[in-house]
């Protein structure tokens, strides 16, 4: 499934008003997105990866480890993709959790969690052409890289 071209800051910053409640609550929210970068697949299904994410980060940083506080979303493109990356400095993912991470119904929040959110949102991104990928160091934090396909830039 293709999908066609959207502008990418539209479904990051709709992911950023849904997710507003939870992200408010725990963490200021920084930004970097270039304007401009338009990327493949549908702005409904791509804007929720965001809101799992967002969300996600919002949850970790409620454990709460240390006085800063801080979600960043930020955009570029870099050999025809757009990578965004979602990154949050709550507490970190240990190694056995991380390999598991994808998986459905993986959760580490017991029955307040589906473990769903990160499964589907891979599942959305590969199906347009992107990834999901994640890496983390306890206690530093956590990052989740998304990739899209980047429309061409006029030349
Ligand atoms: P759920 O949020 O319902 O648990 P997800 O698929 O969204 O399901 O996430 C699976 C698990 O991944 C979470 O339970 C949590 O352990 C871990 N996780 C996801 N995002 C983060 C994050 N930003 N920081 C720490 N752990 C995370
Ligand atoms: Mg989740």
């Amino acid at each position: 499934e293709a999908g066609g071209w959207f502008e990418l800051n539209e479904a990051i910053r709709s992911a950023l008003r849904i997710a507003q409640m939870e992200t408010m609550r725990q963490a200021n929210v920084e930004t970097e997105l270039p304007g401009g970068l338009e990327v493949r697949g549908s702005p409904g299904p791509v804007s929720q990866v965001f809101v799992n994410l967002l969300v996600n980060a919002a949850q970790a940083l409620e454990a709460g480890v240390g006085p800063r506080k801080e979600i960043r979303v930020t955009a570029r493109r870099e050999a025809g993709m757009a990578v965004i990356e979602v990154s949050d400095t709550g507490p970190g993912i240990p190694a056995e959790v991380l390999s598991r991470l994808f998986q459905p119904f993986f959760t580490t929040k017991g029955s307040t969690g589906t473990g769903l959110g990160l499964s589907i949102s891979r599942n959305i991104v590969r199906r347009f052409g992107g990834d999901i990928s994640v890496r983390s160091v306890p206690g530093d934090g956590t990052v989740f890289t998304v990739s899209l396909p980047a429309r061409p830039a006029e030349g």
